[in-house]
């Protein structure tokens, strides 16, 4: 396969952060005889099998860093009077530093009036009103995972950001509109594109940096792609060919642009993995927070 983009290794670049989230609780578990590890509840409504292979993903990743876990499972059928004690039973649960709703969830439930019950400062996911809010004034915030892990994609690989041309396609509230902010933060001059975007492809190609979350296999191909722009494909897309075989890919024609970007996320292996480490990291922020423990 003709290759010259530098792959942005996510997978990589997550377990290091990992091992040194892993240290640091062990030293201030050593520091601090008797101080109990951080927590983190992940909550899943439903049997979702992507959902549920991302819960399992992040209870792993808990366990291997010494985060204990108090997720819980609830059937497809769970109302949302039961969801909201749990939150404000968890809001009130000394072990716990953080609370995850797992998205999407069943129709019949509110998932932004439950988002909007977490503790703001258990708010790992970064979805509450409040630390919304404080990203957009450019305040310190708990961050959304997935776009704070692309942030930190880029500054692991020395990528400048400031005075760039950074265009978002995509504009979830969950990794779009967020990611545009953090780079507008670091003085990207941000251009949002979406699904009514005319000339979609005119649009992308004026970017140094371009960063895709659309959902959509194979939507940005190199004729979109400035020769030596910076390639983030956040998308995660299950696909199955001809012959009944499925695998993930990402909504960057991995292969066509690969020749031309400067550097270019894998799928799997590059954002993904991140979401995950930023994750364990919000957790481990709220928890030194909560103990006034110093952090960063
Ligand atoms: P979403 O469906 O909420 O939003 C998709 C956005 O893409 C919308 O704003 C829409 O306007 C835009 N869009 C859709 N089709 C388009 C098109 N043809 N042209 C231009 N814009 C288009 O999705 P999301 O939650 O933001 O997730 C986006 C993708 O990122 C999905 O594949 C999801 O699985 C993936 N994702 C990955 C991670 C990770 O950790 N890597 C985390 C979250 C989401």
């Amino acid at each position: 396969m003709a290759s010259s983009a530098q792959l942005l290794d996510g997978k990589q670049l997550a377990q290091t952060l990992q091992t040194q989230l892993a240290e640091r609780i062990q030293t201030l578990q050593t520091q601090h005889a008797g101080i109990r590890p951080p927590g983190l509840a992940v909550l899943m409504v439903g049997d979702n099998p992507a959902s549920a292979a991302y819960v399992r993903g992040k209870e792993r990743a808990c366990a291997k860093v010494g985060i204990a876990s108090f997720g819980q499972h609830f059937p497809g059928t769970t109302s949302q009077a039961e969801l909201e004690a749990t939150i404000e039973a968890l809001n009130q649960d000394d072990r716990v530093d953080g609370i995850l709703v797992q998205l999407p969830l069943p129709d019949h439930l509110d998932a932004v009036r439950l988002l909007h019950l977490i503790d703001p400062d258990k708010d790992v996911d970064g979805l509450h009103a409040l630390n919304l809010g404080r990203l957009v004034r450019g305040e310190p915030s708990l961050r959304s995972c997935t776009p704070a892990g692309v942030m930190r994609l880029l500054a692991a690989y020395d990528i400048p950001v400031a005075g760039k041309s950074a265009v978002v396609i995509g504009r979830s509230i969950l990794v779009g509109k967020p990611l545009a902010l953090m780079l507008l933060q670091e003085n990207a001059t941000v251009t949002i594109a979406h699904s009514r975007t005319p000339d979609l492809a005119a649009v992308a190609r004026r970017a140094d940096i371009l960063i895709v979350a659309a959902g959509r296999p194979g939507l940005v191909d190199a004729s979109m792609v400035k020769p030596g722009a910076v390639v983030i494909d956040v998308g995660i897309n299950r696909v199955t060919d001809t012959t009944g075989v499925s695998r993930l890919v990402g909504d960057v024609d991995f292969d066509g642009v690969a020749p031309i970007a400067q550097y270019l996320t894998p799928v799997p292996g590059g954002v993904g993995p991140m979401t995950i480490a930023l994750l364990l990291e919000n957790t481990v922020q709220s928890y030194c927070q909560r103990h006034a423990l110093p952090w960063g």
